[in-house]
């Protein structure tokens, strides 16, 4: 879907039902004076976070994708007080939230230090039940 409004509406992935999601294009950011760049960046990794939300609801769950590998409680997704801020440096787990109240990421560092953990992508492999034939 593509916003138009200037109103940043979510993307979600419930994934209740395998794939389940709606990810939103946020063009309606361009009449704020956003980059073009920055709107296509955040498309990209939502989308991501999105996608992996069917992941860890195959392997793990409510409590895992809803909450956001424990970083938010499961039913309303709010972040918990225990949940740190985001990193001063190194990488950015793209499945967690983080904790905006004790550090907020920049724009450049939430784009270019996010990534799948590697236990997501273990999860992704496993989940996807290949067969290995010698
Ligand atoms: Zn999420």
């Amino acid at each position: 879907m593509i916003e138009n409004s200037p109103d940043y509406a979510r993307s979600m992935n419930p994934s209740i039902l395998g794939i389940d999601a709606s990810f939103i294009y946020q063009k309606g950011l361009l009449k704020l004076g956003a980059p073009i760049k920055l709107i296509d960046d955040d498309f990209k990794l939502v989308s991501a976070h999105e996608f992996g939300h069917s992941v860890l609801m195959y392997v793990g769950g409510i409590s895992l994708s809803w909450g956001h590998k424990g970083s938010t409680n499961a039913l309303l997704q709010n972040v918990k007080s225990s949940t740190p801020g985001y990193p001063e440096k190194g990488k950015i787990d793209l499945m967690k939230y983080y904790n905006t109240n004790k550090r907020e990421p920049d724009a450049s560092q939430r784009v270019n230090d996010s990534i799948a953990m590697e236990i997501d992508i273990k999860r992704l492999i496993w989940s996807s039940e290949i067969s290995w034939k010698i």
